[in-house]
């Protein structure tokens, strides 16, 4: 399988002709080998065009919506990003080439686990990892420049707007269980400003602040 050529075609066709402009977030797309990220036997199918399942009941997202939520986030280099779900790690390795240090939490223990030692055989320095409830966020490496939740929330979660720093941001999907819309939250001096981006839709995220039970 030549896994680069199939990832040079996902950068082409599912991300550049939807509109992703970043040239950085497109060079990270194209770095950050998805099939290592996939569970073996469906890895001839990681550069394709829908999200695929990681186990536990989880999912890796869509290449697309996964390079929508990173320009959304307007990377310089130099932020500390939070991100909860951390899921497969394939989002938090494209973010730790676009930022300076990423703290990735993930409910599941085995997942987490398991992801955290793929990290480190790829080699990556600037990840730290967690199991937890992420809905409570990280509160001894607050505050941070971004924040991404990869799991649909019917409100932002407190916590995690209170370790947001001043002119941060914070990208996720708002909703309800069955659907959401993809929205950034923007802190400027204490103010939320919300913007919406995309109707999506993502597993719940579980927790004390996470998708309200209906
Ligand atoms: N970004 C991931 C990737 O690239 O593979 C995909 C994440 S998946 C769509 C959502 C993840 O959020 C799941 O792994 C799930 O267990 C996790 N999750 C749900 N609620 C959570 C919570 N309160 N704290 C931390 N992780 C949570």
């Amino acid at each position: 399988m030549d896994y680069a050529a199939l990832r040079k075609s996902m950068v082409d066709e599912q991300l550049i002709q939807r509109g992703i402009k970043d040239k950085k977030v497109l060079w990270a797309f194209y770095k950050v080998e998805r099939h290592r990220f996939v569970p073996k036997d469906i890895s001839d199918n990681a550069y394709a065009d829908f999200p695929l399942a990681i186990g536990a009941g989880q999912t890796i997202s869509q290449p697309y919506m996964a390079a929508l939520m990173t320009e959304c986030l307007a990377f310089s280099g130099s932020e500390r990003v939070l991100e909860i779900g951390t899921g497969s790690g394939y989002q938090t390795a494209i973010l730790a080439l676009l930022s300076k240090e990423v703290f990735s939490i993930e409910r599941i223990g085995p997942l987490a686990k398991k992801t955290e030692a793929l990290l480190k055989e790829l080699a990556y320095v600037n990840i730290k990892i967690k199991t937890d409830d992420g809905t409570l966020g990280w509160p001894e490496e607050s505050p941070f420049d971004r924040i991404i939740i990869t799991a649909a929330a019917s409100e932002v979660p407190l916590p995690l707007t209170e370790q947001l720093k001043d002119g941060g941001k914070i990208v996720l999907p708002l909703g309800e269980a069955s659907s959401q819309v993809l929205t950034v939250i923007s802190k400027k001096e204490d103010r939320l400003e919300l913007s919406q981006v995309c109707p999506c839709v993502f597993v719940p995220l579980i927790g004390k602040f996470g998708m309200r039970q209906s």
